[in-house]
């Protein structure tokens, strides 16, 4: 069955119209479905034409599985339940300007990166656009959410056409209306999907994973870089930047003996240079299934040190909801591990 959240305005004025009913209830239905409400709770329609709707179109929603609390900061994570009985997760961020949403769009993750926990099982299938949205809908349920960042499990741009669909919805009027200002998309660089995306007039937050100076060091913790050299990508990222305007936000977790040292951040200081970018240092998230380890803060304050003095915008991110699995995928994981060992949840 079709996911209700999966269709734009004009989509249900399309269906509605089929059904022999007014252009504006298409309004009425989008709004509903945008605030978490299903067809039965859709008080200003007939109640023929919401049990028609109810028995083609899935209204359920992604739904909250469980929820887990930061002690240190509040950070929530939610494990969602999909309809097909699918898991994936989602992180609730407080920050002083409000609430920020990690959305995934993918159950699972096939491209590979070494420090990552989400790719650890390949690729399950691709989210669709109502299910991406869905996640910002069942969060929202409990509280505002001020800006969402595509940077849960899944590669965005691997799942191209769903991940645009979304941006769609996300602004259309009536719905949950968020302007691309307030989105970031994360990608390991899929240089021709990033160039496409570039000439979508969406200009969200481009957040590239780059986590090296160099194509020998990417290589040895992404895939991805086999099939795209840093060149094509820092191209492609002025060529966003160029349409767009917005600042391209480069994402570089440090690693002990790898990527971490001060010449490293000369060779990627050269690399960067007179690109209008910033650099976001994070502290690697250990995942237990991999050998990497993190750098030291003291690492990564020098690494910082060197990027500022070679005038490259830097900063180290906060870690937030370290007690709660925070890391990509290492919730879902441990829980389907879990689940397999101990029934009874976590
Ligand atoms: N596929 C997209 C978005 C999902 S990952 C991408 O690659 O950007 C979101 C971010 O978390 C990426 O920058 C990713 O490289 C990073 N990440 C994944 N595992 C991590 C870990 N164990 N520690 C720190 N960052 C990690």
């Amino acid at each position: 069955m079709t996911n209700a959240l999966d269709l734009s305005v004009a989509q249900w004025e399309a269906v509605l119209k089929a059904a022999g009913e007014p252009a504006f209830r298409a309004r009425q239905v989008f709004a509903w479905l945008h605030k978490g409400a299903r067809f039965s709770q859709m008080a200003n329609l007939p109640k023929a034409l919401r049990e028609r709707l109810a028995a083609q179109y899935d209204d359920a929603g992604v739904v909250i599985e469980k929820r887990f609390v930061s002690e240190l900061d509040g950070t929530v994570k939610y494990l969602y339940r999909l309809c097909d009985g699918n898991f994936i997760e989602g992180v609730r961020m407080r920050y002083h300007y409000g609430d920020t949403l990690c959305v995934s769009t993918q159950v699972g993750c096939r491209m590979g990166c070494r420090f990552c926990a989400s790719t650890l099982e390949g690729l399950a299938r691709n989210l669709t656009a109502g299910e991406i949205l869905g996640q910002l809908v069942a969060a929202q349920a409990e509280g505002k959410i001020n800006n969402i960042v595509l940077m849960g499990s899944g590669e965005p741009l691997d799942n191209y056409d769903n991940t645009v669909r979304f941006l769609h919805l996300l602004r259309e009027k009536g719905g949950v209306e968020m302007s691309m200002r307030s989105v970031s998309l994360s990608t390991c660089g899929l240089v021709p999907q990033l160039r496409a995306l570039a000439g979508e007039g969406l200009p969200v937050t481009l957040s590239v994973s780059l986590h090296a100076p160099n194509d020998a060091i990417r290589r040895q913790v992404m895939p991805v870089a086999d099939a795209y050299g840093m060149d094509a990508l820092l191209d492609a990222c002025r060529y966003y930047l160029e349409k767009t305007g917005r600042r391209v936000i480069f994402e570089y977790a440090l690693i002990e003996g790898l990527n971490s040292a001060p010449a490293h951040a000369q060779e990627l200081a050269a690399r960067l240079r007179g690109m209008q970018c910033h650099v976001n240092l994070i502290p690697l998230n250990p995942v237990p299934e991999r050998q990497l380890r993190g750098a030291t803060r003291r690492t990564a304050e020098a690494f910082l040190q060197e990027l500022t003095r070679l005038h490259i915008s830097a900063t180290i991110r906060r870690e937030m909801g370290r007690d709660i699995s925070g890391a990509c995928g290492q919730l879902r994981r441990r829980y389907l591990r879990r689940e397999t060992e101990t029934p009874g949840g976590l």
